[in-house]
């Protein structure tokens, strides 16, 4: 028996812009899994468009997880050159750090030299993310090589320099770091994600390519354009979507960066899948046939937070670009923050709070947060409270609470990001949000409350 745990949130009443009402969770059989899905949708109000936002956690992987290896050392340089060259064949990507320090994540492999026919690598010309140009990179220069995230070549021990050694040190240390916060998040009954082999990210991207095949199947025009983290399905014309696919990787690379997660390191279970369709309809159709969900009309995406680790984010058009191109950054950071460490989830206001803040930062042209925000500071003005909204389950079912959860967000990131990122750290490894706060900030939820509430000038605001 299995069920789909399923939160949508609409809008309450017509066109209150930045306003959410949630119609609380649904129980829902689905057809093919026999584990708990749990998908959250956002209600977003694009502007006079009933359209809703839905945020879904993909299936976990961990965050911290760093490129397996199942034999130390990788493969011999001979060995190692064939295997290259079935990676420029298969196109597969490859990440790649150099004995300097430098690092090129996501590269494809455009040509390979040998010394002689069946002899070891010598140059690799790589096309990668940050250069506008192929790059040259001799073999000598490299101190470990991946080919699809799994570790395939490291330099050898006797030829290891100064550095070499001081960056294997860097990486112990990393795994150290990593046990212990598995240790920590184990004692309190929270399992980690587990580190995956390429296998299995493999075999996630091939489940995703079968939904593909079925959804195209179903819906006729649907085209795919592959990210390096995002496989984005859609009927909606490529000239329209291009910018918006591409502030996927900049959520992904924003959350990394925040995290401290070593760039390359994959966090989804092979990829996420994002479906995104013209017309409403469409969506609901979708959502029906593929999570057994009853969409209604103005949710805008959901995002599937599938047990084994797979995300899977569906949502429509709606009328603003803007709003769309922020909508899919919302969604999916939840989706992000689902597979980060652990299976934790982070409580609401915390989950929603911060979705919104990076939808703010990286599509800045969206007035979607502002507009929820202005309403939040109404009506805390008007109560000097916040609703409850700290304590919800889904504030999603408090009207105006998005405001709050975005601007409280706003305000711990801005008092000091390491303590925020020590905050969801603790609640990833199991600790209650308060315990968390207390532990990072070193404040209790009133001292939290009143220094908010003095940003906002509501010097009495009460939670
Ligand atoms: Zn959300």
């Amino acid at each position: 028996m299995s069920r789909v745990r399923f939160h949508r949130y609409w809008l309450g009443l017509p066109i209150v812009v930045g306003s959410f009402v949630s119609i609380g969770p649904l129980f829902v059989q689905a057809a093919d899994s026999s584990s708990t899905t749990h998908s959250s949708a956002d209600a977003k109000t694009a502007s006079g468009n009933p359209a809703a936002g839905a945020k879904s956690a993909p299936e976990g992987s961990n965050a911290d997880a760093k490129p397996s290896s199942d034999s130390p050392g990788g493969l011999a340089p001979a060995e190692l050159a064939s295997r290259l060259e079935t990676a420029k064949e298969q196109e597969e990507r490859l990440d790649i750090e150099l004995r300097s320090g430098k690092s090129y994540t996501r590269c494809r492999l455009l040509r390979l030299d040998r010394a002689g026919e069946s002899g070891p690598p010598k140059m690799l010309r790589l096309e990668t993310e940050d250069a506008r140009k192929p790059i040259s990179i001799d073999f000598a220069s490299i101190r470990t090589l991946s080919i699809g995230r799994q570790v395939m070549y490291e330099v050898p021990i006797d030829k290891k320099s100064g550095r070499d050694m001081k960056l294997e040190k860097e990486s112990k240390a990393a795994a150290e770091a990593r046990a212990q916060w598995v240790a920590r998040a184990e004692k309190r009954g929270v399992a980690p994600w587990p580190e995956l082999t390429s296998e299995e990210h493999k075999a996630a991207i091939e489940e995703n390519s079968r939904q593909i095949e079925k959804i195209k199947a179903m819906f006729p025009g649907m085209e795919v354009s592959e990210t390096s983290e995002f496989t984005f399905c859609s009927n909606i014309p490529r000239n329209q979507v291009g910018p918006y696919i591409a502030s996927l990787d900049k959520m992904y690379d924003l959350l990394c960066r925040m995290y401290g997660i070593k760039k390359g390191t994959p966090v989804w279970r092979g990829k996420c899948l994002v479906v995104a369709f013209i017309e409403q309809s469409q969506f609901a159709d979708f959502e029906k046939r593929f999570f057994q969900l009853v969409a209604p009309a103005n949710i805008y995406g959901l995002c599937h937070q599938i047990p084994t680790g797979r995300v899977v984010m569906a949502c429509y058009r709606g009328n603003d670009p803007n709003d769309f191109a922020q909508m899919l950054v919302h969604e999916t950071s939840h989706g992000f923050n689902f597979r980060y460490r652990t299976q934790q989830h982070l409580p609401s206001w915390v989950d929603e709070g911060m979705a919104e803040w990076i939808g703010e930062t990286l599509v800045p042209k969206s007035t979607s947060v502002q507009r929820s925000e202005q309403a939040s500071l109404r009506a805390m003005k008007g109560t000097h409270g916040m609703q409850g909204v700290l304590d919800s389950k889904r504030i999603a079912e408090i009207p105006d609470s998005y405001g709050i959860a975005s601007s409280l967000t706003t305000f711990l990131v801005r008092a000091d990001q390491k303590k925020y990122v020590d905050f969801i750290n603790g609640i990833k490894e199991g600790k209650r949000w308060q315990e968390s706060l207390k532990d990072s900030y070193h404040a209790t939820v009133e001292q939290l409350v009143t220094a908010y509430g003095r940003s906002i000038g509501i010097p009495d605001l009460r939670p």
